[in-house]
């Protein structure tokens, strides 16, 4: 019999900390940090009319390749992809009483871009195979006050887009790609995020290329360009001068991208497609070796996609190792490996949805003369989210720079380990039951 499991007791098998750094800052992004110090302008933008309307010469250049990158033609830069979210659910015209469908299994950003114009989240489950919004739910979620859709393109895979174009085009909706987890993605040779009307990127510290914080809204739409430039900028002290008539979702916040922020983004562009590939590299080496397990289903690829992994997506069944998936994360994670087990819960089971109390303590947005009817937000709404959160997904987070395959193959060994220790597992499991 092998070591002791870590968690009962035993040395870890992990020899160094995996949680820090999958991006690769270093010399390139000093150097350019640098040029911006020297300069003195740390940010190019005002809040009138103008050039510099649309900010400094570093955030427009990195808009220009963003948007050159994906084939779209504007490209406007956040200072975080959750600003650029609330721009693009402001620039598709959602307002009070609207009702946008949105996935509960994504960071809950995605959702709360739609409070923030008063609007109302409604969540349509998860396709099993890839936990991305199912059409046929979203079907069954239109009423007469849907506004628009949310998809996730979720761990690096896009969602099913052009079902969801169809049923957006057709009942005059306006679809938005929630694009943070998947740059350069693909489906059908088109990159996600610009398959929707509007298409959403982050550049936080955790995406695959970061600048701290960040977030970049693409889009092939003029009038969604203007409207998604006035809500980063104050639009409400531009639009007389910019002899804009239809003034609403025009109030502008700051969600400026700085100068600073611009070109380490800038430098980080360059890195995507190696950073990508390595995710991918990875990937197809930890599915090849899953299948020796045959409790782990690895991430299910849509036809004519390309995943870029930003996590690594299994499927775990209780049935072989008779131990409950969390004891099974928890064993791995004491062994040292970056996994989590669930993902994240579903948005819908948040205090703020669970009691309705967003804005002041009366019950807006969702009570409101506007809203005909306020959405259903109660536990069991989305079973197939709730079984994946619950029992089913666990997601990997080393199919990432700087691992290579033998960090790879330390997992594998750590998934023999948790399985040659099963009995204790379970007995442990049994002993800790009482006080889980
Ligand atoms: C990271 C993330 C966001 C939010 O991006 P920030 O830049 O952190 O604001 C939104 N949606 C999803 C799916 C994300 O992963």
């Amino acid at each position: 019999m092998a070591d002791a499991l870590a968690l009962l007791g035993g040395n870890k098998l992990a020899q160094k900390d995996y949680f820090f750094h999958s991006t690769d800052t270093g010399k390139e992004e000093l150097l350019a940090l640098k040029e911006v110090i020297d300069s003195q302008v740390l940010s190019g933008f005002t809040a009138t009319p103008g050039a510099s309307f649309y900010g400094g010469v570093k955030v427009r250049e990195l808009e220009e390749q963003f948007a050159s990158i994906l084939g779209v033609k504007h490209a406007v830069s956040f200072n975080s992809g959750t600003s650029a979210l609330h721009a693009a659910v402001a620039a598709a015209g959602v307002g009070p009483g609207n009702q946008v469908i949105t996935s509960p299994f994504t960071m809950s950003a995605t959702a709360s871009a739609i409070l923030m114009q008063n609007g109302l989240p409604v969540f349509a489950d998860i396709d099993e195979k890839d936990f991305t919004i199912s059409p046929a739910s979203v079907k069954k979620k239109l009423t007469r006050s849907t506004r628009a859709i949310i998809a996730v393109n979720l761990f690096g895979q896009p969602a099913d887009l052009f079902s969801l174009r169809d049923i957006a085009r057709k009942n005059n909706l306006v679809l938005i790609e929630d694009n943070a987890q998947a740059p350069l993605a693909s489906l059908k040779g088109h990159f996600a995020g610009t398959i929707g009307d509007m298409g959403v990127f982050s550049l936080n510290y955790h995406k695959t290329i970061q600048c701290g914080e960040g977030g970049v809204a693409v889009t092939n739409n003029d009038y969604y360009h203007e409207r998604l430039c006035l809500v980063r900028n104050h639009g409400e002290c531009s639009v007389a001068g910019m002899g804009i008539q239809s003034i609403a979702n025009t109030l502008g916040w700051n969600y400026r991208m700085t100068e600073l922020q611009a070109v380490v983004a800038l430098a980080q562009l360059k890195k995507l497609k190696t950073l990508n590939a390595i995710r991918v590299e990875l990937a197809l080496y930890l599915a090849s070796k899953l299948k020796a397990f045959q409790f782990l289903i690895p991430p299910h690829v849509c036809d004519e996609c390309e995943h870029k992994y930003y996590f690594f997506p299994v499927k775990y069944s209780s049935k072989e190792l008779g131990i409950h998936r969390n004891t099974f994360v928890r064993a791995l994670a004491e062994e040292g490996f970056p996994l989590g087990a669930g993902y994240v819960e579903p948005v819908y089971w948040q205090p703020l949805y669970q009691n309705q109390i967003v804005y002041g303590s009366q019950g807006c947005p969702f009570k409101c003369q506007y809203v005909d009817q306020i959405p259903e937000y109660h536990k069991g709404l989305c079973p197939v989210t709730e079984r994946m959160y619950k029992e089913e997904l666990i997601v990997f987070k080393m199919c990432r720079y700087p691992n290579k395959k033998n960090d790879i193959d330390l997992l594998v060994k750590a998934i023999e380990k948790v399985i040659q220790h099963k009995d204790a597992l379970r007995k442990w499991e049994i002993k800790t039951a009482g006080n889980a």
